[in-house]
């Protein structure tokens, strides 16, 4: 596994730890984490901060135009800013969400992620990582977990706390918007290993994600 490129999808719904996973293995393995809802959070942020309407096609081609966004290191670089603190918020999730509906929103993005991944090995979490971004990709995980340990973890996460009933309310909301989408909607690859991991503690996950990342690369 040392010498080789692959490339390791993760995809799921919110709050099934994708991000936590993917951080904690691209640290094992030293190799690039590439968070993808934190590009669409991005441009939620965006079209929020220029009062675009998603509906506003025109607007929203006209603001993509001139939109750079890049994430490294970890931290989400909007026009060169890091927008890191910026977009973690409820509304986020939601203008993430209504934006990543859009066909010129994914097209954009998904051409910077192809780019990022391009000869390096990578570990990149979103929704359509291993059914479209890298349908090549050497490991493919569908990680999940239940509706209310999802809303738990999230709620414990938020630096300003909705009620957890609220926070149940918005993940069943998301995945619905998620997984019923014309485009590239959130579902498991035929080859994905899918990882339920609820009541499985941050360490479990990970040692099984490198274990399978372990076997896949043999
Ligand atoms: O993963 P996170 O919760 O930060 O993603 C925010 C939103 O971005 C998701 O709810 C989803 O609508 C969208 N997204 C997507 N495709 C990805 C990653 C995120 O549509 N690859």
């Amino acid at each position: 596994m040392k010498d080789k490129i692959f490339r390791i999808a993760i995809d799921g719904p919110s709050g099934a730890g994708k991000s936590t996973i993917a951080k904690a293995v691209a640290k094992k393995l030293n190799i690039d984490y590439i968070d993808t809802g934190a590009m669409y959070r991005a441009i939620g942020y965006k079209m929020s901060v220029c009062g675009v309407y998603p509906e506003d096609l025109e607007a929203v081609n006209t603001v993509l135009a001139v939109t750079d966004i890049d994430f490294t290191d970890g931290c989400i670089y909007l026009d060169g800013r890091d927008v890191s603190d910026h977009i973690r918020t409820p509304e986020m999730s939601m203008m993430a969400s209504i934006c990543s509906t859009l066909p010129a929103v994914r097209k954009k993005l998904v051409e910077i992620q192809r780019a990022m991944a391009e000869r390096k090995s990578v570990i990149m979490d979103g929704r359509d990582i291993g059914t479209n971004v890298l349908t090549d990709a050497e490991v493919k995980i569908y990680l999940t977990a239940s509706d209310e340990e999802r809303a738990q973890r999230r709620f414990l996460e938020l630096r300003d706390p909705q009620t957890y009933e609220e926070v149940l309310e918005d993940i069943r909301q998301r995945d619905r918007n998620d997984m019923t989408r014309k485009l590239n909607p959130l579902c498991r690859a035929e080859d994905a290993v899918e990882l339920d991991t609820t009541g499985m503690s941050i360490d479990q996950v990970v040692e099984r994600v490198l274990e399978i990342a372990a076997h896949k690369t043999a």
